[in-house]
């Protein structure tokens, strides 16, 4: 049996950052990702630039040097790569965290290593910071399970002089509506609300707004999505039906943590706001000796814990594990 003092689960930037906090509290963490390092960010479109700076994308106190003020993604995988290098933690990539359970004094945790066979450990103390980027927001609408319908936008080539209709009306809606028509593509958005909120980044909505207005994206606002066809999107606007012919469609309609993950191994989730139940102070659950960090602790409101705000979990849980190893001892 492996018998660890800590295990964090998932290796993304708050993982990551809390690792190093409590390396520098005098533990030696294991990391289980079951992808590899910040497989959030690879899975960004190629091309994303962070609306943060890069000095507020630093974890662990390790510089992160960039272009321009605002890193794009391929700066910030190289900088997490060499942050998880130089910090020496221990990282056991593509090794998938299946069950966690509480025993008498320590948790179990099954994990499958993705070319092995399963594996257990023993752990006092659980970090759980698995992100939400995995979970797409489902629409539970006909037609959303065909092959030109995502939930991730990667690039904008393959759309060159198709039509193309982006749902949703945050970030990633209208980032993926500007890179579209940038490449050519002929876009509508369809969007639920009446304008949009200030959850979007100001300084991309000139652009947008500038090409609704000189009609080179169609922007459809208070559009209730009620089927997807091989080649439309059909909708409902004040009472009436619509369609709009599209070849592809790409439903940004958001992420959720995992929330069954949390609740097998004993922790609270607010059935309203996804939210788990924990103490901010310390991030620790309901459930004694399990702690979260990260996106994860905002529930389902993907705007409220970003990399920027979350990176700082780490520092809070290190404190609280060695206050208690203290207490126990
Ligand atoms: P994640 O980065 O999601 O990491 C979770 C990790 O856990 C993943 O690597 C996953 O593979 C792993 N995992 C999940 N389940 C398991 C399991 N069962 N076993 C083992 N491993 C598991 N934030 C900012 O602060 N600034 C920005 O400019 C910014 N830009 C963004 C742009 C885009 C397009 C998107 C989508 C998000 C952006 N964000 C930004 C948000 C940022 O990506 C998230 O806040 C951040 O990734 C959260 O980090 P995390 O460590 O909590 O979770
Ligand atoms: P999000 O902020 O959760 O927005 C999801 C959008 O989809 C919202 O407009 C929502 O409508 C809509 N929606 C949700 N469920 C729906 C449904 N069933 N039917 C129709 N519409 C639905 O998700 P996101 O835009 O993907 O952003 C995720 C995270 O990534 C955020 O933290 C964001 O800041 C970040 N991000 C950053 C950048 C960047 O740095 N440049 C770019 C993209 C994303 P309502 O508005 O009515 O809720």
């Amino acid at each position: 049996m492996n018998t660890e003092n800590v295990i964090i689960i998932g290796a993304g930037p708050c993982g990551l950052a809390a690792g190093i906090a409590l390396q520098r509290q005098g533990y030696d963490p294991l990391i289980i990702e079951k992808r590899n390092v910040v497989h959030a960010i690879s899975h960004y479109p190629l091309h994303q630039t962070f609306f943060s700076s890069s000095e507020k994308l630093e974890i662990g106190g390790y510089p992160f040097p960039s272009t321009e003020r605002k890193p794009k993604r391929h700066e910030a995988l190289v900088y997490y790569r060499q942050v998880a290098a130089k910090s020496g933690l221990r990282i056991h990539s593509y090794e998938q965290v299946e069950n966690v359970e509480k025993e008498s004094g320590y948790f179990a945790v099954e994990t499958k290593p993705w070319n092995q066979p399963k594996t257990s450990y023993h752990a006092k103390k659980i970090v759980v910071a698995t992100g939400y980027f995995d979970h797409p927001n489902i629409m539970n609408i006909p037609g959303e399970d065909y092959p030109h319908v995502f939930h991730y936008f990667r690039e904008s080539h393959p759309y060159f002089q198709k039509k193309v209709t982006v749902i949703g009306g945050k970030n990633s809606a209208v980032d993926t509506a500007l890179a579209l028509e940038s490449a050519g593509a002929f876009v509508t958005v369809l969007y639920r609300g009446s304008e949009f909120s200030n959850a979007v980044k100001p300084w991309i909505l000139p652009d947008f707004y500038s090409l609704v207005r000189h009609k080179k994206v169609d922007m459809v606002y208070e559009a209730q999505v009620q089927e997807i066809t091989p080649a439309h999107v059909w909708y409902e606007k004040n009472g009436q039906s619509c369609s709009v012919p599209s070849d592809f469609v790409f439903a940004m309609t958001g992420y959720h943590p995992d929330h069954s993950f949390l609740e097998n191994m004993g922790v609270e989730v607010e059935a309203d706001t996804g939210r788990p139940v924990y103490d901010p102070m310390t991030m620790e659950t309901n459930e004694p000796g399990i702690y979260i960090a990260g996106v994860l602790a905002a529930g389902n409101d993907a705007n409220e814990i970003f990399i920027e705000n979350g990176r700082h979990h780490g520092d809070r849980i290190a404190s609280s594990i060695k206050k208690s190893s203290c207490t126990d001892s």
